[in-house]
């Protein structure tokens, strides 16, 4: 028997409009046995039937909703849901068979926006790269994994649980093969680029398969032009800028151990002579460029997520106002400025209202190019404002 989560009577509660959250203030008296990571039922005050879905008790988000059905949640379930998450990435890249011989990247699960909260797979080149990331989904770890193998065929997997939110959750970290090695260097498609991916020691899954499309979109205008990737990681703006016919590019990075991964995919591209590496922190940098007078043709600013809460976004806003200034000043006139936020907490109006502030600081005129989200294998719930958390603006600076 599973137990009941009753919800407290009165004000707004996001779940009985299918969000998928509740949180800890808006629980009431929970009926039956329950542990950590147990499936639960969600009921209103009243007692009628909101949704199943797996209860943490040590986390802000208690109960994260898995169904709105009322139904058993076993393995079965579990493997349809990742095989309708697969189903819709081949819908959407037109591609026929399962993921293993596929020589680009996908996001093939992204938690709530796939109805599997706490799961991340992502695809690079047939290599499986996931993540279980709340109590509740890690209980089903082995169960997903089979349903990967038998949904995606995958050539190795490989469970990147090193993330700290999962010490949030109550769970230990942990990285490592799932069966047989392999190297944890692959080389994928992204557009007409090859990506090294280093699915063991990269950040994350690996690679960042939200920017896909942002990056192609500065690709298209960087022919001719010096470009700096600021905040480049592996490299991804700045190889799209290359393949594009950028001039050249200097990639920035605080990381050096990003930095080589940037520079072993511009060599496998051939782009050694065109690019070049600085480690450094690119508030600064930006600052010198500014006082020197040193100019780019298109600028990719892609930094972290400044805003790990709702009470943090002035201070990342700040934060994004000081950099993006910086960098419209030193894209030279009829140059791009690509800017990017990843920060849920941070919405696209305020995000917007920001860059109009900095344009009228650093006293120059934008022209929109493009006002992108993440890619579309990063689903976006309606009615879910969490799951649209990237946001990539496009500029001409005039
Ligand atoms: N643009 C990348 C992703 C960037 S992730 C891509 O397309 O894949 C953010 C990166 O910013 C990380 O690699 C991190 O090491 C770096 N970083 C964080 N703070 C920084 C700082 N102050 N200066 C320079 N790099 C920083």
């Amino acid at each position: 028997m599973r137990a009941t989560v009753n919800l407290l009577p009165g004000g707004r509660h996001r779940v009985l409009e299918g969000h998928p959250w509740v949180y800890r203030s808006e629980i009431g008296a929970i009926d039956g046995s329950y542990s950590q990571g147990d499936i639960v039922e969600v009921r209103d005050s009243r007692g009628k039937f909101i949704c199943v879905g797996y209860l943490n008790p040590a986390s802000v988000i208690t109960v994260r909703a898995l169904t709105w059905e009322d139904r058993d949640i076993d393995a079965q379930f579990f493997r349809d849901a990742v095989m309708r998450a697969v189903q819709y990435r081949q819908t959407l890249f037109s591609v026929s068979g399962p993921f293993g011989k596929e020589g680009g990247g996908y996001r093939l699960v992204h938690s709530e926006g796939d109805f599997l909260p706490g799961l991340i797979v992502d695809c690079f080149a047939g290599y499986v790269s996931f993540q279980t990331l709340t109590y509740g989904i890690d209980r089903w770890k082995e169960t997903l994994i089979d349903a990967i193998r038998q949904v995606v065929e995958p050539l190795g997997i490989y469970e990147r649980n090193d993330a700290p939110v999962r010490k949030v959750e109550g769970l230990g970290l942990r990285s490592a093969f799932c069966g047989e090695t392999f190297d944890p260097l692959v080389e994928m498609d992204e557009g007409d680029a090859r990506i090294i991916v280093d699915i063991q020691k990269g950040q994350k899954t690996g690679y960042f398969l939200d920017q896909t499309d942002n990056r192609l979109a500065l690709g298209r205008v960087a022919r001719g032009r010096r470009v700096l990737d600021a905040f480049s990681y592996s490299g991804g703006f700045g190889i799209a800028a290359l393949r594009g016919g950028a001039e050249s590019v200097q990639f920035m990075d605080l990381s050096q151990g990003a930095l080589d991964l940037a520079r072993l995919s511009v060599e496998r591209n051939g782009f050694s002579g065109l690019a070049s590496y600085t480690a450094a922190n690119v508030f600064d940098a930006l600052r010198e460029f500014d006082k020197s007078g040193v100019k780019f043709g298109a600028v990719a600013l892609d930094p972290p997520a400044f805003a790990r809460s709702r009470k943090s976004v002035p201070t990342a806003l700040a934060g994004y106002k000081e950099i993006n200034l910086r960098a419209m000043k030193i894209v030279a006139p009829g140059g791009f400025l690509c800017t990017s936020s990843c920060s849920h907490h941070v919405s696209p109006t305020e995000f917007d209202s920001m860059l109009e502030d900095a344009a009228l600081d650093a006293k120059v005129r934008l022209r929109l190019v493009e006002r992108r989200t993440q890619r579309r294998d990063h689903p976006v719930l309606v009615g879910v404002p969490e799951t649209e958390y990237l946001k990539f603006r496009m500029f001409q600076v005039t």
